[in-house]
């Protein structure tokens, strides 16, 4: 198991904002604590503008470095330019580890899922998996297919690989909810499970198990998965229902696809963050 990060995407903080730097400080506390589970540490590769620009637009690239916050979610960092980059940089190398076989967990901020094509949101600058996607897709991936399973839209992924050849995104998330979208299908290849507030667990289950079903039926070479832990039962920014051994179950669930997988943490804002992470971490390893 390989987890990718960097102690510097702490580095950055707006008090009292749920995106904080102990969601990554605690984590890798509690890894490195941690004998069950084999850990080989690495840190992000660079990520070139070429790379990033197959998802978003020069002018928002350039945007990142002009001094303004970008939404009332999404405030300006001194650096988060470079904070971004270094997240992509991550996804990029999780991305490696897993084509060359070793299963890769990218623990970074900031997360990307509902970063637009010419847009920062929703805590995201760059879009981290997208951008990882087009890359494996530009180097020889045929089909790749992304499973979303935070509890929010993936918004932004959707509207960079909306129909685009070899790409598929899987997302279930609760609605009515933050960014609003994901209610239907979009295109040839963007899925969207919309789940009720509060749905039952075992409900909630049953469709993250149908979408995998139907990841299943894309054949994909590689996944990309852009874990968000905040379907958790006790995660404040949401009204889901899973528990730690549904994260441990929807690693497992990656493990037998018995194709390159990759993650990317996107959201998980509960005390408990570290736990569930590691639960899903060694489900991945197959434990
Ligand atoms: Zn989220």
């Amino acid at each position: 198991m390989k987890i990718v990060t960097d102690e510097r995407c702490t580095g950055y903080d707006y008090p009292g904002h749920p995106e904080r730097p102990e969601r990554i400080g605690l984590t890798v506390e509690k890894l490195r604590a941690q004998t069950e589970l084999p850990i080989e540490w690495a840190s992000p590769g660079p990520a070139q503008d070429r790379e990033i620009l197959r998802a978003h637009t020069p002018e928002h690239l350039g945007r990142l470095d002009e001094p303004r916050d970008f939404d009332l979610d999404t405030p300006f960092f001194p650096g988060i330019s470079g904070y971004a980059r270094a997240s992509v940089g991550a996804a990029l190398e999780a991305l490696r580890s897993a084509r060359s076989g070793q299963v890769a967990f990218s623990l970074m901020r900031p997360p990307g899922h509902h970063a637009m094509r010419a847009r920062a949101m929703g805590f995201c600058y760059l879009n981290n998996v997208a951008i990882a996607v087009l890359a494996a897709l530009a180097d020889g991936c045929k089909r790749v297919a992304v499973y979303d399973f935070d509890v929010h839209h993936g918004n932004g992924t959707e509207a960079i690989l909306l129909n685009k050849p070899g790409a598929a995104l899987f997302s279930i998330h609760q609605y009515p909810c933050y960014p609003g979208t994901g209610t239907r299908n979009l295109g040839k290849n963007c899925f969207n499970y919309p789940v009720p507030p509060e749905t039952a667990r075992i409900e909630y289950r049953h469709v993250l198990a149908s979408a995998l079903e139907q990841l299943k039926a894309f054949k994909p070479d590689l996944v990309a998965v852009s874990a968000g832990f905040d379907c958790y039962n006790h995660d404040p920014l949401a009204q889901m229902t899973l528990e730690a051994e549904d994260f441990y179950w929807l690693g497992q669930s990656f493990h037998h696809l018995g194709v390159p997988v990759f993650s990317a943490l996107e959201g998980g804002y509960s005390r408990e963050l570290p736990d569930l992470i590691l639960a899903f971490l060694k489900g991945l390893d197959g434990q």
